[in-house]
């Protein structure tokens, strides 16, 4: 009787431990991640980005493979729920057929105000962007904009934001932490002041408007192992939130765009580029967002 005990509670002991020292794996992890193509190894002129270009079936290769990486890494984490979400142009990137089957995809857009988190919600453990850029105007750093490259700059609560920014919060508004962004080191910056310290997967150096490429396989390795880095300390993450009210700034190149969104109810015109909303209600945030850019 007493061995009995002594047995049950030395396996006891020993499965609390294996737990405290990382060794049990996170079972049915769902993962979610958003996928845009600037930041994609080798990716460095909008030629190879779009249909037309006559590199863009390799790049989109390239783009497909590395988001392969990442749910072999989200896989071996324990994530047993992955949707890849095609976030760049026309939607329709991903190739499907080369898609690692573990993962569902979701292409083209819905003209709703999740863009390019279209399909996340609270059931969602982590986000991870593959393929990131910086936001408008940043130096040395490839394919730079905001959403679009009509826009200076969008600034939310007084923070400029790039597009991982505004998806960050998309994903905070939800309770989902970002827990990976794969891109250049520019991006791996910005997503590091807007998240701390989460993993990035730096895959090119930009110089200027050029950039040091790692070899893709190379890239893909390390989006691999980041993202099993991520997803296993999972609980060092918090999901990205501002409190409200919710002031937008959207800065146009173009002037007559900022006359156009300042037309919108609601909307104040700030300076020339400039027009400013304020709401206390996120969606509605979100949505003004994507009026302010038709
Ligand atoms: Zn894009």
């Amino acid at each position: 009787m007493i061995k009995k005990t002594v047995v049950f509670g030395l396996a006891l002991a020993f499965m609390f431990a294996m737990a405290a020292a990382g060794q049990t794996p996170a079972k049915g992890l769902k993962v979610f991640i958003s996928v845009d193509m600037e930041g994609v190894c080798g990716v460095i002129n909008w030629d190879e980005t779009g249909q037309g270009g006559p590199d863009y079936g390799m790049f989109r290769t390239l783009m497909t493979q590395e988001v392969n990486a990442a749910i072999a890494g989200a896989v071996a984490a324990g994530a047993t729920e992955i949707l890849v979400r095609d976030a760049h142009d026309s939607a329709r990137n991903i190739l499907p057929e080369l898609l690692d089957p573990r993962a569902r995809l979701l292409r083209e857009w819905t003209y709703g105000p999740l863009s390019m988190m279209e399909g996340i919600d609270k059931t969602y453990d982590a986000a991870i962007f593959i393929g990131y850029h910086a936001r408008a105007g940043t130096p040395d750093a490839v394919l730079k904009h905001t959403m679009t490259t009509k826009l200076l700059d969008v600034i939310i609560n007084g923070k400029k934001m790039p597009e991982a920014g505004i998806n960050g919060l998309i994903a905070g508004h939800f309770g989902v932490p970002v827990v990976l962004v794969s891109g250049d080191q520019a991006i791996a910056r910005q997503a590091k002041e807007l998240f701390g310290d989460i993993e990035t997967a730096v895959v090119k150096e930009a110089i200027s408007t050029a950039a040091i490429m790692l070899h893709p396989s190379k890239a893909r390795d390390l989006i691999r192992d980041k993202t099993t880095a991520a997803l296993k300390r999972l609980k060092d993450f918090k999901s990205l939130k501002f409190n409200p009210p919710y002031a937008l700034d959207v800065a146009f190149a173009d002037e007559a765009l900022a006359q156009k969104a300042s037309w919108i109810p609601g909307a104040v015109r700030k300076d020339e580029h400039t027009v400013s909303f304020t709401t206390n209600d996120f969606m509605e945030m979100l949505k003004l967002f994507r009026l302010s850019k038709m």
